[in-house]
């Protein structure tokens, strides 16, 4: 479907196009010297040794998984209010998911909720920092720390975040970070594991190779691995963004800010905070949350309406533990905030090059929409 502002968009410029261009017109297509050099940017970006550059966020959070080494069954806590990729990688790797529940003013986890989930099986916690806003990644180390677990600092939707002038991402014993096209940077498809471990990085580079050991000859499979490569193509535009990054990061933040400016009388409309206390977001989408009076129903109403007039409008996300795919293993699970939640959120439209006047659009078809909502209710 074409909508007129769209809930998302890449910004691709010339220099992103003659970088791809340059690819094209050289011998290598994978495996070559943007890889690298791609790896080298992004782990001086985020402050971590090691990058390894992968096909997708997933992938990348599946071999995240795989270098930590848990063992079969173990424990991993994380939020409910997520995307399905870290439910996916944990099942994939047969580890239990523990849910916990998130705080609705920032749709982050909790150190108090984390730690009261922590039990003698807990091997792990991925921390994710949603919708770009940082989640207490320093204090969640520290709880690690205290109890012996692993830490997955999930910075898919975060590039460019920080937490105590540190960079989202590299506080874990890896890090995640995505590249799909509606993240704050893009390679099309792509995603990066982060850490400062040398042994981890070693291992990652192994797995996303079939499990080739590059000390061995080239025929040596030294374990089980997987074809998670990502080619050069993908690694120039990522290049080219990344040389973007802090412009990218100023713009949204103004773009958060013009939208606030404008809902902030909208009495039936709560809108995100636009500071964090000793960091930085990095805004990924824009996420309102409807008032506690509307429901589901009310909520796809609008996201329905506001799409009849050709603007994007998201209901992310529906809760990990009511998946399908879980089989019912937790609908007794206590998660009131999240089911609260995810039923009152509304993403709007929010890409790099969205200018003033489709800010103001969006918020006046929301408001008129509202209206009708109100009349109907
Ligand atoms: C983008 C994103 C991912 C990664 O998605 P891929 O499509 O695999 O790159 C994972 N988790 C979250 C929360 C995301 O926003």
């Amino acid at each position: 479907m074409s909508l007129r502002i769209p809930l998302a968009k890449p910004e691709v410029t010339d220099a992103d196009r003659e970088a791809v261009l340059e690819v094209l017109r050289s011998p290598f297509l994978s495996m070559g010297p943007k890889l690298e050099e791609f790896e080298r940017a992004t782990s001086a970006y985020a402050g971590c040794r090691f990058a390894v550059a992968v096909n997708s966020g997933t992938s990348a959070l599946h071999l995240a998984l795989k270098t930590l080494d848990l063992p079969p069954e173990a424990e991993v806590i994380l939020p409910s209010f997520a995307f399905a990729a870290p439910l996916n990688a944990l099942l994939q790797e047969r580890l239990r998911p523990v849910f916990v529940d998130i705080e609705a003013a920032t749709f982050n986890v909790t150190p108090d909720a984390v730690e009261a989930a922590i039990t003698c099986r807990t091997k792990a916690i991925i921390a994710i920092h949603t919708f770009g806003r940082p989640v207490a990644i320093d204090r969640l180390r520290l709880l690690a720390d205290r109890h012996r677990l692993r830490t997955e600092g999930f910075a898919c939707e975060a590039l460019g975040a920080e937490v105590g002038g540190r960079k989202a991402g590299s506080f874990g014993d890896v890090g995640v970070l995505a590249f799909y096209p509606n993240k704050q940077i893009t390679t099309g498809e792509g995603g990066m594991l982060l850490t400062s471990g040398q042994t981890l990085a070693d291992h990652a580079r192994r797995l996303r190779n079939q499990g080739r050991d590059p000390s061995l000859d080239w025929y040596q499979q030294a374990e089980n691995g997987y074809s998670y490569r990502l080619s050069e193509i993908h690694c120039a535009l990522g290049l080219e963004q990344l040389r973007r990054i802090e412009s990218i990061v100023a713009r949204r933040q103004s773009l958060a800010s013009l939208y606030r400016q404008q809902l902030s009388s909208l009495a039936d409309i709560l809108t995100p905070g636009l500071e964090v206390s000793s960091g930085r977001l990095s805004w990924f989408t824009y996420v309102v949350q409807l008032a506690e009076r509307f429901d589901r129903q009310d909520r796809d109403w609008l996201c329905d309406r506001l799409l009849r007039h050709g603007i994007g409008a998201g209901r992310y996300f529906a809760p990990l533990h009511r998946q399908p795919v879980l089989n019912h293993a937790f609908s007794q699970a206590h998660l009131p905030i999240t089911e609260h939640v995810a039923d009152r959120v509304l993403a709007l439209p929010f890409f790099n090059q969205m200018t003033a006047a489709e800010v103001e659009e969006v918020c006046h078809r929301l408001e008129e929409s509202l209206g009708e909502l109100r009349r109907r209710t």
